[in-house]
């Protein structure tokens, strides 16, 4: 049994093992996960066994601050930097690269500057070389379903952020994939324009049931947003606490409840921060 605490109204249940669950709804399995760049002395360990177990349809948030791995860790699940040690499976087949199950989305936008929204949205399809009508029709679809379909034959630079990464979205939903992954998609957002777009990717997720896994170190966005939120450790990254977030959407940050799991959170992620400045201040006295 998992363990679970009640704090008010909030379940919060720590290190959710696979008690209760089938095993076929696991898609995506991290075990024994480490991960170091560089040799010998000057060597940093990223991760530090990780272990985790993401479900089909899950929305999980990896939160802590800077320098915790949390990109390393999505990096290693989208395929494009392998751990060290340990393995990564999705729906049973080992990562080995990056596949057409996993989409990513950035905080920078990648998108390219000499392509039309339209473009940019086709081109994951142009390249897997569909039927023109398909292209066509999904391209149109995607437009509409992220508000786009005005800015159609705009260029990115043309774009504002939040336009922006609706259409790095709508390239990656082209393309199907059941897996999302997502690193600090909106942390160069205002707070408005964020909102919108975090009510927009609920709506996509429950609509399309994706499993989506967001980097954040905002921990007002990983309550609004998760499933659950998988909390690290700051160098070496390690899973730090799993949180269970048994809030009714759409969430209310002005509620009881969201407060109370905020605490929670806050307290889990200072010590790290805290760790994370000691660094910093450190590398400056180095520096100095
Ligand atoms: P986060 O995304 O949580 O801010 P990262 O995953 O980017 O953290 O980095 C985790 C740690 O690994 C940091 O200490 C960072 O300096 C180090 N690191 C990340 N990428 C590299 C790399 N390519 N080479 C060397 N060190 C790296
Ligand atoms: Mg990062």
């Amino acid at each position: 049994m998992r363990e679970a605490v009640r704090k008010d109204n909030v379940m919060i249940m720590e290190a959710p093992t696979l008690a209760g669950r089938q095993r076929q709804d696991v898609q995506i399995k991290v075990e024994g996960v480490h991960k170091r760049f560089g040799t010998a002395e000057d060597a940093v360990t990223a991760l530090k066994d990780i272990n985790l177990e993401i479900s089909d349809g899950e929305f999980v948030c990896l939160l802590g601050p800077s320098g915790c791995g949390k990109s390393t860790l999505l990096n290693a699940v989208a395929g494009f930097s392998p751990p060290t040690e340990g393995r990564i499976t999705v729906e049973g087949k080992d990562v080995v690269a990056p596949g057409p199950d996993r989409g990513m989305v950035f905080q920078e936008y990648a998108l390219f500057p000499w392509m039309t929204v339209r473009q940019n949205i086709a081109f994951g399809l142009e390249l897997q070389k569909r039927p023109l009508a398909e292209i066509d029709e999904r391209t149109e679809a995607l437009m509409h379903k992220l508000k786009l379909q005005d800015f159609r034959d705009r260029f990115p630079k043309d774009l504002s952020g939040g336009m922006r990464q609706r259409v790095a979205i709508a390239r990656v939903l082209a393309l199907n994939s059941p897996i999302m992954l997502m690193d600090e998609p909106f942390g160069a957002l205002d707070a408005l324009t964020r909102r919108s777009l975090q009510d927009e990717l609920l709506r996509i997720w429950a609509e399309l049931k994706k499993t989506i896994i967001f980097v954040t170190h905002s921990i007002d966005e990983s309550i609004y947003l998760a499933d659950r939120i998988i909390v690290m450790t700051y160098r070496p990254g390690t899973v730090k606490a799993d949180v269970r977030v048994e809030i009714e959407r759409p969430r209310d940050s002005t509620r009881a409840e969201f407060n109370d799991l905020k605490k929670y959170l806050t307290s889990l992620v200072m010590k790290e921060q805290e760790r994370f400045a000691e660094d910093e201040g450190k590398l400056a006295g180095l520096r100095g």
